[in-house]
């Protein structure tokens, strides 16, 4: 199947930021979309505003069997899956020499065990189907790193990591897109626990750009045929020099 319209896409971290305005562009050109992530009223919500083409379903993505659950969801709403796009995580920034290990296992947890369970759901249904095209998000932060990134910027190298060694296992039959962004409109921010680097990131993130962007980019990749695998996409504002 080529183009968006009829795809059916799950989208997990769909609450917010980034998963929500993916939702809103595919089910906008006619793909079904699948919403995941832990608060389902505003999952909901978006799925009403959305209309007959939406679906949604609670998902903690560090719970292997919900992931499991959330792409046998899908295919039964939907008779389908065709494409899942690794979405959800968070990024509670902080120096290393603060100990915040809590959150450095959150990170790993939800960010690159997250997107191994997605990618463990649907890899047996994308092989017996004999198509399907996994999307991770990983990060401008999965390229370079700073300080207070190191758990973070870790965890999106990992998904980079991980996103190439299934591309190059997946065959001709399957694709894999990473995409890259750079600083996004949305909640990120507010997983900081740091008050102070929370207000400097706060600040940092006046250069946003809307999260629209980045669907459009997602977009741009299912669009393509099916023998055209757009590997990896890196999307900065304008402005943004690193
Ligand atoms: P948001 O905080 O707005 O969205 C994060 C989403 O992840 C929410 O929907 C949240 O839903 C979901 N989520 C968090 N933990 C879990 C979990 N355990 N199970 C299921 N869902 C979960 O931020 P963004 O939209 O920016 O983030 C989306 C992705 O984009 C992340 O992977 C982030 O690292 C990446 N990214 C963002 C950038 C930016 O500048 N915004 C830049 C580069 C990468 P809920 O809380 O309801 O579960």
């Amino acid at each position: 199947m080529s183009g968006i319209a009829g795809k059916v896409v799950a989208i997990t971290g769909a609450s917010s930021g980034i998963g929500e305005a993916v939702a809103r562009l595919l089910a906008g050109r006619g793909a079904k979309v699948v919403l995941g992530a832990r608060r389902t009223e505003r999952l909901a919500a978006l799925a009403r505003e959305i209309g007959e083409g939406a679906a949604h379903r609670t998902l903690d993505v560090t719970d292997r069997a919900q992931v499991e659950a959330f792409v046998a969801f899908a295919r039964e709403r939907f008779g389908r899956l065709d494409v899942l796009v690794n979405n959800a995580g968070l990024m509670p920034l902080s120096p290393l020499d603060q100990g915040k290990v809590d959150e450095w296992d959150r990170m790993i947890d939800v960010n690159i065990k997250g997107t191994l369970y997605g990618i463990a759901a649907v890899l047996p249904v994308f092989r017996a189907q004999g198509s399907g095209h996994v999307v991770n998000i990983a990060s401008v932060a999965g390229h370079r790193v700073g300080p207070n990134s190191a758990v973070y910027s870790a965890t999106k190298h990992a998904v980079r990591a991980l996103s190439e060694g299934l591309r190059q296992e997946a065959g001709p039959a399957l694709r894999v897109t990473i995409v890259s962004p750079g600083a996004v409109e949305s909640e990120l921010a507010a997983t900081i626990s740091d008050a102070e680097l929370k207000q400097r990131m706060i600040d940092y993130r006046r250069i946003a750009i809307p999260a629209a962007a980045v669907a459009r980019a997602i977009a741009y990749a299912l669009e393509q045929p099916p023998e055209v695998d757009v590997n990896e996409i890196l999307i900065r504002p304008t402005a943004q020099p690193t």
